[in-house]
């Protein structure tokens, strides 16, 4: 019998929901459990697939080829499970599947309304997240903030969950906030009571709050809390700022007892003590470091974090395999164009990211070349291996003009030209080459060393690839093609023998990362970067540090 954990959030939007639900699955699954885990989005786009990376951040692909919120990606990097189309729904997919049973004629002439039909929709969504027989506990979190008009039809379905299930099978985990004002030098618990009181008033009660604080919350704080909100005072737990990393938040959590909570709640006895001694080990790692090497990031999207969330995780894990701190330099690709490749200048090694759209492709373009010309290491992602293929389509094999048809329908060297099953394509949802596809890969290739095997399987989001009818061309220079998707004998990876590292992929191994499986071309390449840093190059400036 599964058990089912619903995590709200209040007061604020960004307050650490995907990261402190993730947290919980990992302190559940250290304890011997299984976990599924799920995020229901009341947005009404079907999925984020179409919308900007600036209203929405990155776009998370799962194995099986959805396209999903960012904070799948948080899921994957702390648990075990492995997520798929049904770890994600949104009130366009709902709503969608409500309507095509409706024009099928499935709800018998009567009238289909939000109560009980999108609810019931709702609820068999829940169901669907739990991806095996044998999952312990399945998270659901519920995006948006408490009191959004479009989120009230998810929580009226959890309700009705909780009603058709015994009390030991369900539980409700809020996460709020508890504002600190300068001014009077105190902390607040009025929109923590506030937004409790909303779950109340839709027949929600929380069984555990989650207060995220700057300040220790005091005891008379978790007193007053517990008393508004009905909350026994054990179960008012504090959530502190971290100071370093991310990764600390499940350590912070068991601190705060919440396993033992939850554990007790849904009466799940395993007799296993939650253990993070391999994570505890790592924090200490990231904590006590003392080698440094600065990678700059050159994309589209760079004033926003969460446009690249993954890239940044997958470098951070890097750096904990090398022992060491990144520091990234990010730069916008346009930049680059309007004042040149001297914002790069003492940079270890570059990464140029998926894209789409034609801003700051030549600025990409640029960054590339500076760094196979100054032997710096190089790393390109998607789009990243397409400019890479582009510039040395233009700059070594002297095919003047070369493009990609993406941005250049008219180019005479169309050297990254549209995927044949993507020509009849019209809609923009879901219908990119999208998911996991198997990597066949050259021996005796960086490739191949990096990844100790000749056969991989990577993830996806593009529709555009290597021009195959270049490939003679570039077999004929010191560019190796050195991954090939056996099916459909696409170029997955390309490579330069003799820079000391250059790699494209056009995949998102970023994806596959996580702290402590660090994916092998991000833990290459960062050593490369400290090869490179070690050469000398000490200029830091403008760098942000990650943990
Ligand atoms: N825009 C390119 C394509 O569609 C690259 C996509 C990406 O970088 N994810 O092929």
């Amino acid at each position: 019998m599964t058990k089912h954990i619903f995590i709200t959030g209040g007061v604020v939007s960004s307050l650490g929901k995907g990261l402190t639900s993730a947290a919980i699955g990992m302190i559940l699954e250290r304890r011997g459990l299984k976990v599924s885990m799920q995020k229901l989005d009341p947005y009404i786009n079907v999925d984020p697939g179409t919308m900007s990376p600036f209203q929405h951040g990155e776009v998370y692909v799962t194995n099986d080829g959805a396209e999903t919120d960012l904070d799948l990606g948080h899921y994957e990097r702390f648990t075990h499970t492995r997520l798929t189309k049904t770890s994600n729904f949104t009130t366009g997919k709902i709503y969608q599947a409500v309507i095509d049973k409706e024009r099928h004629g499935d709800y018998l002439g009567r009238t289909v309304q939000v109560i009980p039909h999108i609810t019931d929709e709702i609820k068999s969504a829940i169901r669907a997240g739990v991806t095996g027989p044998d999952v312990d506990v399945a998270l659901t979190e519920i995006g948006g903030t408490v009191g959004d008009i479009e989120g009230l039809p998810f929580l009226e379905a959890v309700r009705q969950f909780a009603l058709e299930n015994p009390p030991e099978d369900v539980l409700f985990v809020h996460l709020t906030l508890l504002p600190y004002l300068r001014a009077s030098g105190e902390m607040k618990t009025k929109p923590t009571q506030q937004s409790v009181g909303k779950l109340r008033e839709i027949g929600i009660q929380p069984d555990i709050l989650i207060c995220r604080t700057e300040k220790p919350m005091t005891q008379e704080m978790a007193q007053k809390i517990s008393l508004f909100c009905n909350v026994r005072i054990e179960r008012v737990i504090e959530e502190r700022d971290v100071d370093f990393s991310i990764y600390e938040v499940p350590v912070n959590l068991v601190a705060a007892g919440l396993d033992e909570l939850i554990a007790e709640h849904l009466h799940l006895t395993t007799g296993i003590e939650t253990d993070l001694a391999d994570w505890r080990e790592m924090l200490a790692h990231i904590r006590h470091t003392t080698r440094s090497c600065e990678v700059a990031v050159v994309g589209k999207y760079i004033e926003l974090h969460d446009a690249y969330k993954s890239i940044y995780e997958a470098l951070s894990h890097a750096g904990i395999a090398n022992d060491c701190k990144i520091l990234v330099r990010k730069i916008s690709a346009e930049d680059i164009l309007s004042e040149g490749t001297e914002l790069l200048e003492g940079v270890d090694g570059l990464l140029v990211p998926g894209g789409f759209g034609e801003r700051g492709i030549e600025g990409k373009i640029s960054a590339i070349r500076w760094a196979r010309e100054h032997d710096v290491p190089f790393f390109g992602i998607c789009l990243g291996l397409q400019c890479a293929v582009i510039e040395y389509a233009r700059n070594v094999l002297g095919l003047a003009g070369a493009h990609t048809l993406e941005h250049s329908p008219h180019t005479e060297h169309p050297v990254i030209n549209l995927m044949e099953d993507q020509k009849q394509v019209d809609d923009k949802g879901g219908t990119m080459r999208l998911g996991a596809y198997r990597c066949e890969i050259a021996p005796g290739t960086l490739a191949s060393r990096l990844y100790g095997t000749d056969h991989v399987s990577e993830r996806h989001r593009h529709r555009f690839e290597f021009n195959n009818d270049y490939r003679e061309t570039f077999q004929g220079s010191n560019m190796v093609l050195s991954g090939r998707n056996p099916e459909r004998d696409l170029v997955e990876m390309i490579e330069l023998p003799e820079h000391p590292f250059f790699i494209g992929v056009q995949f998102h191994p970023e994806f596959q990362s996580a702290p402590l499986s660090p994916h092998p071309i991000f833990k290459g390449f960062v050593e490369a970067a400290l090869e490179h840093s070690r050469g000398g190059n000490t200029n830091k400036v403008a760098a942000e540090t990650m943990a």
